[in-house]
């Protein structure tokens, strides 16, 4: 896009995030975004605080072909250190309150998950505590299907909200597939909020697993540090996780740049210092899996979401800015 489409599409962005009351800043970068504290900068973060206001940004954003793609905590990506060229919807101020209706509960895409297991032991509501030492939203982990210690978001899924056609839309969770971090939102699919279903428990036995998964966490895994979590999936057909691949292969501590892998679980990259750099991580990564590949003959599957500048998100803006708004086709 050259300086004038850019302009032209700052004029449209400024003029959407006015009419529908949201926060449009300039200016942000990844490294202040994600839980790896790397990456680019970004044109715009738009700051949607109710689910309607999300749905209508989306849809405003659609019709103008102007490209997004949704953020939550950042705990889950890894953001190039390109200038990345589309908008940032960030969820984090669609938080909300929590619903509480017998053994449903509804929560907004933004809330914090370990916030939301911590709501819900409280209400002796059982069935996410495995997941209370997971960081991230609730769309992030709706999203990704986050799971830990036998618990996976998507098996109590009673609805997800979705945004369509600037609306919120609730659709069932059965007709979602729950895979093993994996789901099948499509690119391009805005998920707004959902209800669980839980299962009545008594409050402190639920208190005192999430505890216990809490403390399993600490003991194997770093913390405080900064990371985006396991960065590559389990082999489905492997006997040993890939943390302990990766460990048996000598590669703990190995350092490129400003990353490193964990010395205390293998699957984790860190980086460290003001100025890391995604390109350190993405080569540590990219040298493990030609590494892993060679000895063990295993393609390993990130887990962690790779963001890169110029890749096209669902709308391409460059598209769109070839047509005239009205000219542009809705969905
Ligand atoms: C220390 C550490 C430990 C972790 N342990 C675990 C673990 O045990 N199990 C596990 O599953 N994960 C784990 N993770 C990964 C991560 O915390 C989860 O995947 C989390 O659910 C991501 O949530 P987020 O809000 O940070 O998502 P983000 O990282 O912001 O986004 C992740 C993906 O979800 C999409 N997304 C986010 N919100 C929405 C939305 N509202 N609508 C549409 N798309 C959306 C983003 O576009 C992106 O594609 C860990 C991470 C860290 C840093």
């Amino acid at each position: 896009m050259d300086e004038a489409q850019l302009k032209q599409r700052d004029v449209m962005i400024e003029a959407i995030s006015s009419r529908l009351g949201v926060s449009a800043e300039r200016g942000r970068r990844f490294a202040e975004l994600t839980s790896l504290r790397v990456g680019g900068s970004i044109d715009w973060v738009i700051s949607p605080r109710t689910e309607a206001q999300a749905a209508a940004v989306v849809y405003e954003l659609e019709r103008a072909g102007i490209g997004w793609r949704a953020l939550g905590s950042g705990s889950n990506v890894l953001a190039d250190d390109g200038e990345h060229h589309y908008v940032v919807l960030a969820l984090k101020d669609l938080k909300g309150e929590v619903g509480f209706e017998g053994e449903l509960v509804h929560v907004s895409a933004g809330y914090s998950l370990p916030r939301l297991c911590i709501d819900v032991a409280r209400q002796g509501l059982s069935g996410i505590e495995g997941l209370g030492g997971i960081p991230g939203t609730v769309g992030g982990a709706l999203w990704m299907n986050a799971g830990a210690y036998g618990h996976e978001i998507g098996t109590v899924t009673e609805t997800v909200r979705v945004a369509r056609e600037g609306k919120v839309v609730e659709i069932p969770g059965s007709t979602v597939q729950w895979n093993y971090r994996h789901t099948s939102f499509k690119d391009g699919e805005l998920l707004l909020g959902a209800t669980l279903r839980l299962t009545p428990d008594d409050a402190a036995a639920i208190m005192a697993r999430m505890e216990d998964a809490k403390s399993r966490r600490l003991a194997t895994q770093p913390h405080g540090g900064r990371s985006a979590g396991c960065f590559f999936k389990n082999p489905p057909a492997s006997a040993i996780g890939t943390g302990k691949m990766i460990d048996e292969m000598g590669m703990k501590g190995v350092r490129r740049g400003s990353a490193l892998v964990s010395p205390v679980h293998a699957n984790f990259i860190v980086t460290e210092g003001e100025n890391a750099r995604a390109e350190d991580a993405l080569a540590l990564a990219e040298e493990i899996r030609e590494r892993v590949k060679r000895e063990q003959g295993i393609d390993l599957e990130y887990e962690v979401e790779l963001w890169r500048a110029n890749e096209p998100t669902k709308e391409s803006t460059q598209s769109a800015l070839e047509n005239s708004p009205d000219e542009v086709k809705e969905e």
